[in-house]
């Protein structure tokens, strides 16, 4: 019979072993590029890190517990989706035609599945029917009227279009048209000044990782455009070793394959997490004529936070659970 003082040793040493191998967790978010100081009041930017703040303790409550990576980043989004600051959820820009059509993703760096919605003008929280999507359908993408109709067979509760609405963006919009109207030479680039979807990059104790984004897209986008940020391997991905979240001109961080291909540089070319995320947004995107920024996170809780573009609203927890919130470049994190 083995003497109970030996069975309290082995316990233990299974307890010091388990806690040993506990990775310590991180969590940072992003609510987009293309901030710009002159277009933003003291009051705008003490919002905008009061929000981010909220969402990185929403993502840091989840994973305190032992939560996995991906409901702590579908839990960071939601906050920043109810956010009027941000263009995602609520706040969220508008369509030529003045309406809010909405994207998101969410993808398991752990199983390799993702679940991602677009074209969505009645859905609260977007990621949270990515998360639906990825958890109980047999796809991956769906969209605009399929993706409500699933939503509302599972449950998901369904908003009035006008929810979304906010003078800010409402105001965008006006200035956009008429500068399209108007012939201006760089309306597209005027309009891609205004980004600011978000998203989120979560490493929880048992190592995984996963990664989300949510959007309205971009100012004055034409009828059934859809942006880089639900599109696997644009916006969004993880995998085990490395998770991305993208923010900017969507149609250069799909033909770059952006997200897929900072990890991809880190898989295959043997590039440090900084190196591949600074080739893909500060090299290969400005290059081909797109701007933007990320953010990026490897297996060993490593981050990058890389921009080209005045200011990134952008955050960061860690194991001590205090939030570091972020707006422009010469602001550490
Ligand atoms: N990447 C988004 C899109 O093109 C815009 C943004 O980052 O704000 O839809």
């Amino acid at each position: 019979m083995t003497h109970p003082l030996s069975r309290l040793l082995v316990l233990s040493l299974m307890l010091l072993a388990g806690q040993a191998l506990a990775v310590e967790p991180v969590l940072v978010l992003h609510g987009g590029a293309g901030v710009e100081k002159a277009g933003l009041t003291p009051q705008d930017q003490a919002a905008a890190r009061a929000a981010m703040e909220s969402a990185l303790r929403a993502g840091h409550a989840v994973l305190a517990r032992g939560g996995s990576a991906v409901e702590a980043v579908a839990a960071t989004i939601t906050v920043l989706e109810d956010s009027p600051q941000f263009n995602a959820g609520k706040g969220a820009v508008f369509t030529h035609d003045g309406k809010n059509e909405l994207d998101a993703a969410i993808m398991d760096g752990s199983t390799g599945n993702a679940g991602t919605v677009a074209g969505v003008h009645r859905i609260k929280n977007p990621i949270q029917l990515a998360r639906t999507v990825m958890d109980r359908s047999k796809h991956v993408m769906l969209v605009g009227e399929g993706a409500e109709r699933f939503a509302q067979e599972q449950g998901v509760s369904l908003v009035d279009p006008a929810y979304f609405r906010t003078d800010k963006r409402w105001k965008q919009l006006q200035k956009a048209l008429k500068e399209e109207a108007s012939g201006q030479a760089h309306a597209d680039l005027e309009t891609a000044k205004h980004f600011g979807t978000v998203g989120a990059l979560a490493l929880d104790t048992q190592g995984r990782l996963a990664a989300g984004t949510s959007t309205g897209g971009m100012t004055n986008k034409r009828y059934g455009r859809v942006g880089d940020s639900p599109i696997i391997g644009a916006g969004t991905y993880a995998n085990s070793q490395c998770a991305v979240s993208g923010t900017g001109w969507g149609e250069y961080y799909i033909r770059a394959v952006a997200a897929y291909d900072i990890c991809a540089r880190m898989k295959y070319a043997g590039q440090s997490l900084d190196q591949a995320a600074e080739a893909v947004i500060d090299e290969q995107i400005p290059k081909a004529g797109g701007n933007g920024g990320a953010i990026a996170l490897d297996a060993k809780g490593n981050v990058a936070f890389p921009f080209n573009t005045e200011g990134m609203y952008r955050g960061r927890i860690g194991g001590d659970g205090v939030p570091h919130v972020a707006i422009f470049k010469d602001e550490t994190l």
